[in-house]
């Protein structure tokens, strides 16, 4: 079992109290498995403790919808046929208007959340993704946005511009 820093922030979250962006940063430096350590416990209270503390014998769900917004990435996996390079006649970026076609339909059915993945386009600025996360912020706020997994762990910098970038939270 992985022992957790006993440290005021740590105290902090383990209270179930919100976490400022700065505190937030802190725990991007955290090892990574006393970070899952501290989420696993966290995620066993709020479940033990919700539905007025039956949480452990309730099974939830919710409806969730894949996007996909480029299938263009200079990764070139040996073993992925989903990508493609900007010369193919079917390569893609999502527009705004496509994504809002998908939120729709997905809310329509009562869906709440998004798992936002795609490809390492080179061309695609943090600006581009930034823009993304606020047009779905400013229009679907019921939306949960869930994504850009690949894009953080190859790039840190990335990761960190995220955790920077009020605009999105
Ligand atoms: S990073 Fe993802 S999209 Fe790109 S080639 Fe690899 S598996 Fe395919």
């Amino acid at each position: 079992m992985v022992s957790i820093n006993n440290d005021a922030l740590t105290e902090k979250i383990l209270a179930g109290e919100r976490i400022t962006a700065e505190e937030a940063l802190l725990l991007y430096e955290w090892p990574l498995e006393e970070l899952g350590a501290l989420a696993d416990q966290r995620r066993r209270q709020a479940k033990r403790s919700s539905y007025n503390g039956d949480g452990n014998e309730i099974v939830t769900y919710i409806v969730d919808r894949n996007i996909n917004y480029t299938n263009v990435c200079n990764v070139y996996c040996k073993f992925c046929a989903f990508y493609r390079t900007e010369k193919d006649d079917d390569h893609y970026v999502i527009s705004l208007e496509q994504l809002d076609q998908k939120l729709d339909e997905l809310s329509a059915v009562g869906g709440v959340q998004i798992l936002m993945q795609g490809g390492h386009h080179p061309k695609l600025g943090f600006e581009w993704y930034i823009n993304l996360l606020r047009h779905i912020r400013e229009k679907y706020p019921h939306i949960n946005i869930h994504g850009f997994r690949d894009l953080v762990h190859q790039s840190s910098s990335i990761s960190r511009k995220f955790l920077e970038c009020r605009c999105v939270k």
